[in-house]
């Protein structure tokens, strides 16, 4: 490193900014000074998730699901299973929070249980399911 001292540090970038704008060399800039500081890149990056762990949970989720800062909230208060009510808890792996949504349109829905988003899953590929499960239950009682 150059300079160790912080401030002569970012005198160095300001001047290297100044001399470099507009000539597209700054992003190439960039690039080299990164790939010679990986390790530094990296552990400043795995520094900054780790203690800024709210708003990564939060991008990941409003990514993977294409929702919004309300829907993340709504999930993030969310105690119950919006389906068979019961609680959430991370004990038990069927009572785990589950964010339901639709894997066809991609709309997030409700936030419910991993037992009834399973249920739900086995519906989708078999909508008699409850009747066939209700005349084998029948059957052998
Ligand atoms: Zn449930």
């Amino acid at each position: 490193m150059p300079y160790k001292d912080p401030e002569k540090r970012k005198e160095h970038s300001r001047k290297q900014t100044a001399k470099l704008k507009g000539t597209g060399k700054r992003t190439e800039y960039h690039r080299q000074w990164r790939l010679k500081n990986l390790d530094r890149c990296n552990e400043t990056s795995r520094r900054w998730k780790e203690n800024n762990k709210d708003k990564v949970n939060q991008t990941r989720y409003c990514t993977r699901y294409k929702a919004t800062e309300e829907q993340y909230k709504h999930y993030l208060s969310a105690t119950h299973c919006e389906c068979c009510g019961i609680e959430f808890s991370d004990d038990h792996d069927t009572t785990r929070k589950c964010q339901d949504h639709c894997h066809d349109t991609g709309k997030v829905r409700g936030v419910i249980c991993k037992r009834c988003n399973t249920v739900e899953a086995q519906y989708k590929f078999n909508p008699n399911i409850f009747e066939q499960l209700k005349e084998y239950i029948a059957k052998h009682q």
